[in-house]
């Protein structure tokens, strides 16, 4: 396939993203055109890019997940320009440059741009991540972490840093140093519940620190791993 066919086939599955309504904001919409997927799958796998299904991530085990997953995470998440997010499961780093188009798009001036931080645990995909995001043109809007994400970014810090924070792996509940990075007013979204099944929810911090839970919808991920996650 050459960039023609990729560029109509991420048109396509766009439409349909809007059509099941998993997609609504047009700043999403644009983010996800922007971003060609087939830069961040594994090696032979670009032209499945465009199908709505996970795709493996190698002999890592772990998966990219599926176009509709990313649209209903970034409709949840609701990244604005300008804020600074963080991400838990870098993995390919597609969802890290979805998340980086909202809060920095390439069509505005870098004095507006936020930042995200984004934290992967295996030291394979961490390299893979960062290449693909390079390729792809977002190494100044992403800082590629390399380590426990459940603990944070500084590990442990105890400040509230981020406006939203999303955990793109399953975890029984949201780790609590995440919690206490997330500032109030801010938005963590995370897939909770048992290792085989878990509801995409919304964790919406108060002004006075207290949460509101939400839930979007059922899912299935890999599992977060880590001090605060799946031991
Ligand atoms: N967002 C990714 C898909 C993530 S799959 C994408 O767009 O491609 C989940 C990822 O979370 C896996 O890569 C897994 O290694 C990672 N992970 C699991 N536990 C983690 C932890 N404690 N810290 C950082 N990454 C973790």
């Amino acid at each position: 396939m050459n960039e023609e066919d990729f560029d109509r086939k991420r048109r396509i599955l766009i439409e349909r993203l809007v059509q099941v309504e998993a997609l609504r904001n047009e700043r999403f919409i644009d983010a996800m055109q922007v971003v060609k997927r087939h830069l961040f799958v594994w090696d032979g796998h670009e032209d499945y890019a465009y199908l709505d299904s996970a795709l493996s991530l190698g002999e890592t085990g772990q998966t990219i997940s599926p176009p509709h997953l990313c649209a209903y995470m970034l409709e949840s998440l609701s990244p604005e320009t300008g804020e600074n997010v963080l991400e838990i499961g870098t993995g390919s780093g597609y969802m890290a440059a979805l998340i980086a188009e909202s809060i920095a798009p390439s069509s505005m001036g870098k004095e507006a741009w936020g930042k995200l931080t984004t934290i992967e645990r295996v030291e394979l995909l961490w390299e893979f991540a960062k290449k693909n995001i390079e390729r792809a043109g977002y190494m100044e809007r992403v800082d590629c972490v390399l380590g426990d994400g459940t603990l944070g970014f500084p590990p442990l810090c105890d400040v509230e840093l981020y406006d939203k924070i999303l955990v793109t792996a399953s975890a029984p509940t949201p780790p609590t140093p995440l919690m206490r990075q997330l500032k109030k007013g801010g938005v963590m979204v995370i897939p909770v519940g048992e290792k085989h099944s878990q509801q995409l929810t919304m964790f919406i911090k108060g002004k006075s620190g207290e949460v509101e839970t939400l839930p979007i919808q059922r899912c299935e991920f890999v599992p977060l791993l880590g001090k605060y996650g799946w031991r």
